[in-house]
């Protein structure tokens, strides 16, 4: 019998952050009645005993493990020393403790950073580590492989079952709208928002409108990462999509539609495009018989509802 029965014992490591919060969401609404998670002030998961203490009274069976120190381009620049070692602790702790106190099925969450900056597309699972990564988010990078590579080994030395999914570009509520740092969706969002309130002719959309990306709603990852924890104990990394990527200008017309907004769109091609194009192949993950539920332009829908009623609390600095 699988170790995700409804009465297990579920560490949500991360339950703050966007997919923390959705794995734990989605756990309820599928009626597991023991989901365990601590705040940051409760439990810092950088400090080795704390983790092992947490781990040892509380014996958690099942571990998502969706904490880390994330941020965007400029972050990683400033900061390249605390992303690289912050996410080794944390990772490193999570995954010796669990291991030791016996759990059960631990579930990594990595990024589809870690893939080689000009991988063939659409971007398989085999090309981890076959050349050089994009250098702007090296730091994150790396860390999640050793992430990664600590699953694996702990799987090979003592048959821990731990797996590792690769997420692709994800939205939903409590993303980050601060445009200094946000992804192109919610800096959207935030946009042609502020576009409308302030009836102003035009909206700025970075770059030529041409680079394709992928985007997946949060609940269903979260939805993806219960079936997996179900599903799948393989030592291979496996990636989750929706397997469809669109382009910038595709997005901006979804977001303009779901807001509502009536002027122009323009394009500010003195701003990089980065990658053209960003897509991971997810046919190991349709052969297991899982797919997505959330057509992008629902879930851009959602989000905007979500963020006009948390326009408070969102995270919004700039
Ligand atoms: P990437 O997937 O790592 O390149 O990250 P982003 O989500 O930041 O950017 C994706 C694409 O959207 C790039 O081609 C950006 O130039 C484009 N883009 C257009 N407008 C915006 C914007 O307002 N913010 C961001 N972050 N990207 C934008």
């Amino acid at each position: 019998m699988s170790a995700m029965h409804l009465q297990a014992r579920i560490y949500v490591a991360g339950h703050h952050g966007m997919l923390g919060s959705a794995i734990v969401r989605q756990l309820q609404a599928q009626g597991f009645a023991n989901v365990l998670v601590r705040s940051r002030a409760e439990l810092d998961l950088s400090q080795q005993q704390a983790v092992a203490d947490f781990f040892e009274s509380q014996r958690p069976e099942i571990v998502f493990l969706a904490a880390a120190k994330v941020g965007g381009i400029l972050a990683n620049d400033q900061y390249p020393a605390d992303f690289i070692r912050e996410n080794l602790e944390i990772q490193t702790n999570v995954i010796h403790s669990a291991w030791r106190f016996g759990v059960k099925k631990l579930v990594f969450l990595g990024s589809s950073c870690i893939y080689p900056k000009f991988a063939a597309q659409p971007i398989r699972e085999d090309s981890l580590l076959t050349a050089p990564l994009e250098p702007t988010n090296e730091w994150y990078a790396i860390a999640k492989i050793a992430g990664i590579k600590t699953c694996q080994a702990y799987r090979r030395q003592h048959g821990f079952n731990a797996i590792s999914l690769m997420p692709t570009n994800l939205y939903g509520p409590g993303d980050n709208f601060d445009l200094n740092n946000a992804h192109v969706l919610p800096a959207l969002i935030r946009k042609f928002h502020e576009a409308k309130l302030g009836g102003l002719p035009q909206v700025v959309v970075w770059g030529t409108g041409t680079p394709r990306r992928e985007f997946l709603h949060v609940d269903d990852m979260a939805d993806a990462c219960l079936f997996l924890a179900r599903n799948y104990d393989a030592e291979s990394i496996i990636n989750v999509g929706c397997g469809e990527d669109v382009s910038i200008a595709e997005l901006a017309a979804l977001v303009r539609q779901a807001v509502g907004y009536e002027g122009r769109v323009v394009y500010d091609s003195s701003k990089p495009d980065g990658t053209p194009r960003k897509l991971l192949d997810i046919s190991r993950l349709k052969a297991l018989g899982w797919q997505p539920r959330i057509p992008l332009a629902e879930g851009i829908a959602s989000v905007y509802q979500w963020y006009l009623a948390n326009i408070e609390r969102a995270r919004l600095k700039m």
